[in-house]
């Protein structure tokens, strides 16, 4: 049996019930295999071993007065998973299913992923099973003063700075932040996606979105192809979506979808810039649903559905994909009817939203498909650009920032071709992306002995 076989054998024997902790890792590991030939080393140093197994998990309990008097409990993560390149860094998310598996395979991709970003950051996550949704601001402000009495022991500018994910955007991040900062007595860049006014970088909430489209544009313009006047359809109506669709628009693209976790509206006319602004009121500040979009609009809207479904059942044609909802939202069966509905192009700005199965069908049929860990990684990129404005105690300008953003983009696409070619898969964006973020981290490893 191989290195690589016996550590997912373990890994599934040890956790059985992480199923979506185990997905990440094989997808990971299974393509690593060359680098176990090409390098004895890290088989002797056991890195394999080590680089599945986080350096600490925090579970905690986070119990807060809701608006009725009544006392509720939620449950708390931190998985704090390697530090060999930098502090541990990576999102909060606040979602009904978060668990220890969903946990650790945020944390796990992060490591490759902060890596590719060329930028000194480790790889963590956190979060907890709190639904922000349909909870008042003051709900949310004392559950998030909860969260962060635990959090505070373990995080730190120089230790571990977390961030944004599903459900914590710039309110929650407020409420965390002003919450650290009191207890703690100290104003620094221990989170990432403040406020402007407090420590916040430009460009920092458009960075995950625009990023995943900068990416790519370096795909398509492998194949000579862009994005004017393609037919995009784009999952989620969150943060990571809103801005994929603001820089299609601008790239020339016509974005006819989004959803939320209750409907998909179907907008052949595309979604264009006054209607992507109404789309930001409505889910960021009135925290509405997008069937309301559809009423606005008269635009058809299918309950129940995602995005992937609506498009497999009703044969829309599209040429672009670009998932940013969360994981595992396209299955097989879906991938095949993009292929089918002529689609040349996935890039994921979730993570993890494509199945193996569908990532299996993406590759098979020679699509440009690019992995969350890659196309997405433009949000923690930005993320680190603030943490260096915070130690600078500087704030840069927008266009200094975004272009940063994009040699990044292009930095990560460009190495993820050369390490897909150096190990004879030219054109596996997926293989390029976890062999060049892996490398890094395990000749750091294996350059601090076995600690
Ligand atoms: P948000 O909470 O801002 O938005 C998530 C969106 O996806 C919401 O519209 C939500 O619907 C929808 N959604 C969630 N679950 C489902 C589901 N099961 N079916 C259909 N729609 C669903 O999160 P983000 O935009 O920040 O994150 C989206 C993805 O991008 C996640 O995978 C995240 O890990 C990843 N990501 C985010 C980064 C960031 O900087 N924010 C960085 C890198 C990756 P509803 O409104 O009903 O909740």
């Amino acid at each position: 049996m191989s290195v690589i076989d016996e550590v997912i054998e373990k890994v599934k024997r040890t956790d059985p019930d992480q199923n979506e902790f185990h997905q990440a890792v094989i997808e990971v590991l299974e393509t690593l295999a060359p680098t176990v030939e090409k390098h004895p080393e890290f088989v002797n140093a056991g890195i394999y071993e080590r680089i599945v197994e986080p350096e600490r998990a925090v579970i905690f309990r986070v119990p807060w007065v809701d608006d009725k008097g009544e006392v509720q409990v939620n449950r708390g993560f931190r998985v704090q998973f390697n530090n060999a390149i930098g502090p541990f860094k990576g999102g909060i998310r606040f979602h009904p299913s978060v668990n220890l598996s969903i946990i650790k395979f945020l944390g796990f991709e992060q490591i490759f992923k902060n890596s590719l970003t060329t930028l000194p950051m480790g790889g963590g996550k956190g979060g907890s099973d709190f639904d922000p949704k349909g909870k008042s601001d003051g709900e949310v402000m004392r559950f998030c003063q909860a969260f962060m009495r635990e959090l505070c022991r373990h995080i730190g500018a120089e230790t571990d700075v977390p961030a944004g994910d599903i459900g914590v955007g710039a309110r929650e991040i407020g409420y965390l932040f002003g919450y650290y900062k009191k207890i703690r007595n100290e104003h620094t860049g221990v989170l990432t996606g403040k406020g402007l006014d407090y420590g916040g970088s430009l460009v920092r909430p458009e960075a995950t979105g625009y990023g995943t489209v900068y990416f790519a544009a370096e795909m398509l313009a492998t194949r000579g192809l862009d994005f004017k006047d393609k037919t995009v359809a784009v999952s989620g109506a969150g943060n990571v979506a809103q801005f994929a669709i603001e820089k299609v628009n601008q790239m020339g693209g016509r974005v006819i979808s989004a959803c939320d976790s209750t409907a998909t509206v179907i907008d052949e006319q595309g979604i264009d810039d006054d209607k992507c602004c109404y789309l930001m009121e409505l889910k960021n500040i009135h925290r509405g649903r997008v069937n309301e979009y559809a009423d606005k609009y008269k635009t058809v809207c299918y309950e129940d559905k995602n995005v992937w479904d609506v498009i497999r059942e009703q044969g829309i044609k599209v040429d672009i994909a670009l998932p940013c909802a969360t994981q595992n939202e396209i299955d097989a069966e879906n991938a095949e009817a993009l292929v089918k509905n002529g689609c040349i192009c996935v890039a994921e700005g979730a993570n993890m939203p494509s199945s193996p199965a569908a990532v299996k069908v993406f590759q098979e049929n020679n699509l440009l498909y690019g992995p969350g860990k890659a196309v997405n990684a433009g949000g923690v990129a930005t993320s680190g650009l603030e943490m260096s404005q915070n130690s600078q105690k500087l704030s840069w300008t927008r266009e200094e920032v975004d272009s940063r953003l994009l040699l990044i983009m292009k930095s990560i696409h460009q190495s993820c071709l050369d390490a897909a070619e150096a190990y004879g898969k030219k054109g596996d964006y997926l293989m390029g992306a976890n062999i060049a973020g892996f490398t890094k981290v395990a000749n750091a490893m294996l350059a601090y002995g076995v600690v």
